[in-house]
């Protein structure tokens, strides 16, 4: 802030003291002040991720094009004694500045970057550059044709307006950018902007009417020393983290159509162009059209990738949210969904719904004397175990706890059910598993089964009769099976 002022200060004074020397005194200090905004750039370039660099090289790029328009413009006034009633070399230099930020307001996030896209815009540039040199000249490069150069005034139009189209996209990609570094960026184009385009709005009437550079020389200092500052800046904390912030609808909006803002701009040169120069600006539509082409189908590609990437991961997620991370069976969460969902679906149908719940036994002393590792393996092969003894589609295994295990069977009566926990005994005593205790040399484990047909009563009471025929199996003496079918358990309950 202090050298600002120093700076226009400094200005000010060489300007009042050199008033008749202005035009010459004042062009060290309209150069040194986009020199300084590169510099500051190379500065932050050096710093900031990589991915986030080509938004800084642009504004970069940007800046020595005015600079350079700037030299051109001082070797016009100073050597070639140029009248300033047309537009010139150094023209084509202020026109074109606005060509790289106007890529950087129109580019898609750095977060995704296309390296592909970077050859199109350069592309884009290249031909705006051609288009641009037509546009001031009226005759193609290198013709050999005698210049005819714009009336100045048509150009000062001609900057209000690009001035008023870089206004307004930048505002709009500020609109469309969430919290992050990335909007830093465009914050500052869009501040830069905003008192540039007024400034230059002024400066070019004002310069056009007078030759007197003290005052209005000054507009372009304040405009580029902001630019410098900002650049230079650290980032407050807010903008040091990338937030996923949700974006609103507009926002979303606004992003997308901002590709849209550099095809808008060369569709509008190269039909100005067309009038005179037909070929040229044919080729100018042409490809200002294909490039948005390009990009569109890209970005539309890579959506739908990304759609299905999501749509993948979904699917994962869900599978993992619902499968025990140990034995791989179905988990509690599982079993819970799907019990509700048979269950009403055996209401509705008038059939029998079987649930048998599988309790391993002494399993603590198998824990104790072979170590929990041991105890894991157990599970996992008892897991597989039991899967194995169920082959029907509709049929659920599930982990419902520790070393219980829950199997849901649809359409099953109470012979059925005998069947399979039957199966489920043969199948453990198969593992040979050891486990020294009351029951034998093998891991055993106790079934409990309940029944239920076309019930009043409600899904939990299928749990609860499994777990009492379980725990009635325990008490028997274990690595054995009990049921307990609707009625027996509404009597017991009555009882
Ligand atoms: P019971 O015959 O009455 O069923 O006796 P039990 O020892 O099998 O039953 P208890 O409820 O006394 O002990 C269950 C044991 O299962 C205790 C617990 O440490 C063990 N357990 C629960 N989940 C796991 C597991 O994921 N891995 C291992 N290794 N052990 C587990
Ligand atoms: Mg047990
Ligand atoms: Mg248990």
């Amino acid at each position: 802030m202090l050298f600002a002022c120093a700076f226009i200060g400094l200005h000010a004074a060489v300007l009042l003291v050199f008033r008749s020397q202005a035009t010459l005194v004042t062009y060290p200090f309209l150069l040194l002040c986009p020199t300084l905004v590169i510099a500051a750039c190379i500065w932050r370039i050096k710093r900031v991720e990589r991915k986030s660099r080509s938004a800084w090289i642009l504004l970069a790029l940007g800046m020595f094009l005015w600079l350079c328009g700037m030299m051109l413009s001082a070797w016009e006034d100073l050597f070639e004694h140029l009248p300033t009633s047309v537009a010139w070399f150094s023209d084509v230099c202020f026109f074109l500045f606005d060509v790289p930020l106007l890529l950087a307001v129109s580019s898609v996030s750095a977060e995704q970057p296309v390296p592909f896209f970077v050859w199109m815009d350069g592309l884009q540039a290249l031909l705006t550059g051609y288009l641009t040199y037509i546009t001031i000249f009226s005759v193609v490069p290198f013709s050999g044709a005698a210049l005819e150069p714009v009336p100045i005034s048509v150009l000062l139009l001609t900057y209000k307006a690009e001035n008023v189209i870089l206004v307004v996209a930048s505002t709009l990609r500020l609109l469309a950018q969430p919290r992050g570094r990335e909007r830093r960026f465009y914050a500052i184009l869009c501040a830069f902007l905003w008192i540039y385009g007024v400034m230059a709005w002024i400066y070019n009437d004002l310069a056009v009417t007078t030759d007197d550079h003290t005052l209005i020389d000054l507009m372009v200092d304040v405009a580029f020393l902001f630019l410098a500052g900002a650049v230079i800046f650290p980032a407050s904390p807010r903008h040091q983290v990338a937030e996923a912030s949700q974006k609103t609808r507009l926002a979303i909006f606004i992003e997308n159509v901002s590709p849209i803002f550099y095809t808008v701009a060369l569709l509008a040169l190269s039909m100005s162009v067309m009038r005179q120069h037909f070929y040229a600006g044919t080729i100018g539509v042409f490809t200002a059209l294909v490039v948005y082409g390009i990009r569109m189908t890209t970005l539309q590609g890579r959506h739908l990738r990304v759609q299905q990437q999501l749509h993948e991961a979904h699917d994962r997620l869900e599978a993992i949210a619902l499968t025990d991370g140990l034995t791989n069976a179905a988990n509690r969460r599982c079993f819970d969904q799907t019990l509700v969902a048979e269950w009403n679906r055996a209401v509705r149908n008038q059939q029998p719904l079987a649930l048998l719940l599988v309790d391993i036994d002494y399993f603590k002393q198998l824990n104790d004397r072979y170590g929990h590792p041991a105890g894991d393996k157990c599970l996992v092969s008892i897991a597989a175990a039991l899967q194995s003894t169920l082959p029907r589609g509709g049929d659920l295994l599930a982990r419902y706890g520790g070393e219980e295990f829950a199997a849901l069977l649809p359409t099953t009566d109470e012979a059925g059910a005998q069947v399979v926990a039957n199966r489920m005994q043969d199948a453990i005593r198969a593992l040979n598993i050891r486990n020294e205790t009351q029951t034998g040399t093998f891991v055993t484990v106790s079934i409990g089964i309940a029944i239920f047909e076309s019930s009043h009563a409600e899904a939990a009471d299928i749990v609860e009769a499994a777990d009492q025929a379980l725990y009635r199996a325990k008490e028997r003496g274990r690595n054995r099976i009990e049921s307990i079918a609707q009625r027996d358990h509404l009597r017991e309950r009555l009882c």
